[in-house]
C-alpha cells in the first residue's frame, strides 16, 4: 500500500492552479522514489502538461531556470522555490544529455527516465499513484533496472552508468543481470561524457547519504573506475584504506574525502612522480575549481602531523608550514586514516590522537607562526636604518625560524639582533655582499 506524505501546501497550490488552466500536473522523480522508500524528501519536482510560457503566465514570481529544458521555477510565498518542467520526450541522444521536445502525455514524459524507480508519478491532489514500469515493486524487492532496454538506455547518456551505481550503492539495490551487463559493456564509452558530468556525479557519490566506499567499490566491479579514472590503483590494502578512511570523513567535506581516496589509490610505484601530481591531471580533467585543485595539492603534498614524540618546536614548525586552513582538514584526514588503519589491519589509534591532541595543545597556546606574527617588520628594519633589499626577506626568514624554536624571542629586542645578523648593523654595508659587488 502506497504511503506518500502529503505535499506541501505550496506544491498542491501550484498543482491546483496550472490544473484550473487546464494543465495536468503531476510530482516526478528522486521525491515519488524517496517518499516509496519512506526515507527523507528531497525537493517537489513537478512536471506539467503546461509549456515554459504558459507556466510563467500563471504565476506571479517565476524564475527562468531552464527554460530550454522546459523548467520554470515558481517561487512559494515562503519564497522556496519549486521546479516546474514540461512534459518531455527524447527526441536525440548521442551519449550525452538528450536533445528534447515538449511531450502532452506525462507517459511519454515517464518513458524518457532512466531507471524504473525514477519513472513514477504521483497526483498529490488525487493521491493517484502512475507507476507503469513497476518501480514501486522495484524499489520493495529492492531491484534497479533501466526503464526499457538497458543497453539502449545506457548508450543513450552515459552518465546513467554512473546514476546507476550511486542509486544501487545509496539504496542498497541489487543490479538486474540484463542492467548490470548493458552498463558494464557501457562503461567503454564513458569518455565522451563531459568532465562536470563526471565531477558532478563524484561530488554526489562522496556527498550525499550513505557510505561513498559503497558506490565507488560498485565503480571498481563495474569497470568505471578504470574507465574514468585510469590513475588510481583500485587494489591491495592502500585501496581498502583508502575507501574506509573516505567513508570515516564527513559527507559535509566532499573534497577531503576525494583525498582520502588519492591518497590511497595513488601511489603510483613506477616512477617518481608525486601524487599531487597526478591528481592535478584528474582535477583538470574534471574541470574541478581552481581553489578546489590548489586545496587538493596542498593537502597531498603536506607533510604528515607531527608523532607525540616530536618537540614542541617541531609542531610549531609544522603548524607554520602547512598554514592555518589546512590544520583543521589535516587533523581529521590523520584521524580517519588511524581509524581506517584499525579497521582494517587492528593497529592501534593512539598515537595519532596523542599527536593530534598536542597539535591542538600547541595551536592553543597561539604561538607566532607567520612573518606577520613577528613583533618587527620589514617597515621597522626600514626605520631602524636598514636599507631595504632583497636581503629583507632572508632577515624576516631568519627570524621567524628562530621565533618557532623559541616565541620567546618574538620581541623587538630579540628581533633587532638578529636582523643584524643577517644584514649586518644598520648604515653599515651590506655583508652579504662582496667589495667586487659594492663597487658595481
Ligand atoms: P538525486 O537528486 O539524488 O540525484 P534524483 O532522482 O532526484 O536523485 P535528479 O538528477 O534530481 O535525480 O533528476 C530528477 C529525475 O530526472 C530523476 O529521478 C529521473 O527521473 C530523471 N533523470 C535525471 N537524470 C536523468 C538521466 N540522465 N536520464 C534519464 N532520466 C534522468
Ligand atoms: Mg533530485
Amino acid at each position: 500500500m502506497t504511503r506518500i506524505p502529503d505535499a506541501p501546501h505550496e506544491v498542491l497550490r501550484i498543482i491546483e492552479r496550472l490544473e484550473e488552466a487546464g494543465f495536468e500536473t503531476w510530482a516526478v522523480g528522486g521525491v515519488i522514489r524517496d517518499a516509496l522508500l519512506g526515507s527523507d524528501l528531497g525537493d517537489w519536482d513537478l512536471a506539467t502538461q503546461a509549456t515554459p510560457q504558459e507556466v510563467i503566465g500563471l504565476f506571479r514570481r517565476t524564475v527562468p531556470i531552464g527554460l530550454d529544458h522546459g523548467t520554470v521555477g515558481v517561487l512559494g510565498k515562503d519564497r522556496t522555490l519549486f521546479e516546474v518542467t514540461t512534459f518531455r520526450k527524447d527526441i536525440e541522444t548521442m551519449g550525452r544529455r538528450a536533445v528534447v521536445e515538449f511531450a502532452d502525455r506525462i507517459e511519454d514524459d515517464l518513458a524518457r527516465r532512466d531507471f524504473t524507480i525514477n519513472a513514477i508519478a504521483w497526483h498529490p491532489l488525487h493521491k493517484k499513484l502512475l507507476d507503469p514500469f513497476g518501480g514501486e515493486a522495484d524499489l520493495e524487492a529492492r531491484r534497479l533496472r533501466t526503464v526499457g532496454d538497458a543497453g539502449e538506455r545506457f548508450s543513450e547518456d552515459l552518465l546513467r552508468v554512473l546514476r546507476a551505481l550511486r542509486f544501487a550503492a545509496v539504496f542498497r539495490l541489487t543490479v538486474l543481470p540484463e542492467t548490470w551487463t548493458a552498463l558494464c559493456d557501457a562503461t567503454g564509452q564513458l569518455d565522451i561524457l563531459s568532465g562536470e558530468r563526471v565531477r558532478e556525479e563524484l561530488m554526489k557519490v562522496l556527498g550525499g547519504d550513505g557510505s561513498p566506499s559503497a558506490a565507488l567499490s560498485l565503480y571498481a566491479a563495474a569497470g568505471v573506475l578504470e574507465a574514468l579514472y585510469p590513475e588510481l590503483e583500485a587494489e591491495g590494502e592502500g585501496w581498502l584504506d583508502a575507501l574506509v578512511t573516505c567513508d570515516a570523513l564527513p559527507a559535509s567535506q566532499p573534497i577531503l574525502r576525494f583525498v582520502a581516496i588519492l591518497e590511497g589509490a595513488l601511489e603510483d610505484r613506477s616512477s617518481s612522480a608525486p601524487t599531487s601530481r597526478n591528481a592535478a591531471g584528474i582535477m583538470d580533467r574534471l574541470r574541478f575549481s581552481n581553489a578546489d585543485a590548489r586545496l587538493v595539492s596542498r593537502l597531498l603534498d603536506a607533510t604528515p602531523v607531527p608523532t607525540a614524540e616530536a618537540r614542541p618546536a617541531d609542531r610549531r614548525r609544522w603548524l607554520s608550514s602547512v598554514g592555518s586552513d589546512l590544520v583543521g582538514p589535516l587533523g581529521k584526514l590523520a584521524l580517519a586514516k588511524a581509524r581506517a588503519r584499525h579497521v582494517v589491519a587492528g593497529a592501534d589509534t593512539d598515537g595519532v590522537i596523542a599527536a593530534w591532541r598536542d597539535v591542538r595543545a600547541t595551536r592553543s597556546e597561539r604561538p607566532p607562526l607567520t612573518l606577520d606574527d613577528l613583533a618587527i617588520g620589514g617597515d621597522e628594519l626600514i626605520s631602524l636604518g636598514h636599507t631595504p633589499g632583497p636581503r629583507f626577506g632572508d632577515a624576516l626568514e631568519a627570524m621567524l625560524d628562530r621565533v618557532l624554536e623559541d616565541p620567546a624571542l618574538n620581541t623587538v629586542d630579540h628581533l633587532k639582533a638578529i636582523a643584524v645578523e643577517v644584514l649586518g648593523s644598520p648604515g653599515a654595508s651590506d655583508p652579504g655582499r662582496t667589495a667586487e659587488e659594492d663597487a658595481e
